[in-house]
């Protein structure tokens, strides 16, 4: 059974898109969407040869070798112009590793409507490059699963202006702030804290006042959210 995670990246691929899953270790995520009929073609790449083999037995496993296509490349380079792509798939990494996949190969991208990503971490690193780069958040969803907390971002072409608030925060999560998104945030203000008290212990420099400064604007800025 598919995680929960993987689900919800998986809910927000529009019926019959050409989907290509970039980092797919197993490519759980393909052969999902393809046995559920919610996409009949997709690109799994892969640049590691170990999570390449597994994405490769996987599909071989499900017999789905006509709709699924495992290919050894690094980002965005796994897609072909004549694939006609029109949704990727990028989950489990970092924000900023997904931001510099789709930084890499841009070229890669003509063609895409949407782009699924689901950061582990520093989800801000995804809302700076699509402001820089011409795509907006049309949804954003958190979720917890095995004591984890996940957020999925969904964007599409478009222009939109994120402030700090909701760079950090993400523009929908921070507008519903619902109990998953505060316990994130809250667990991020007791780190912040803890950093704080750190600081507080070293000999002051001017880097270190800087640092402390921004961590307490940080904080202000994320308790005023969670304060209603
Ligand atoms: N997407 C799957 C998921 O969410 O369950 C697998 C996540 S796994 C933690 C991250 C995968 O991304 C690894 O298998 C790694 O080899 C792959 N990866 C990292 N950088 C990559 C890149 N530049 N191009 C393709 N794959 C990459």
């Amino acid at each position: 059974k598919l995680s929960k995670r993987l689900q919800t990246v998986a809910s927000f691929v529009p019926e019959k898109s050409v989907v290509a899953d970039i980092g797919s270790d197993h490519a759980y995520l393909p052969c999902y969407l393809v046995l559920q009929g919610v996409i009949h073609r997709a690109i799994a790449g892969e640049v590691v040869k170990g999570p390449y083999e597994s994405a490769c037995n996987e599909v071989r496993k499900e017999q789905l070798q006509e709709s699924i296509a495992v290919r050894f490349a690094d980002g965005l380079q796994a897609i072909e112009k004549e694939d006609g792509v029109t949704a990727i798939t990028i989950a489990g990494m970092g924000g900023p590793l997904i931001a510099s996949i789709l930084e890499k190969d841009a070229e890669c991208l003509q063609g895409v409507e949407r782009l699924i990503l689901q950061p582990n971490i520093h989800a801000i690193a995804i809302r700076e490059w699509a402001m820089a780069n011409d795509w907006k958040i049309i949804n954003e969803e958190i979720l917890k699963e095995d004591e984890k907390i996940y957020e999925v971002l969904v964007l599409e072409r478009g222009e939109e202006s994120l402030n700090t608030v909701q760079l950090l925060l993400g523009p929908v999560l921070y507008k519903e702030k619902n109990a998953v998104f505060k316990e994130k945030w809250q667990h991020e203000i007791n780190q912040w804290l803890l950093v704080l008290e750190a600081l507080k212990q070293a000999e002051p420099t001017t880097a270190i006042a800087e640092k402390e400064r921004e961590l307490q604007q940080k904080i202000e800025l994320v308790k005023e959210v969670l304060k209603d």
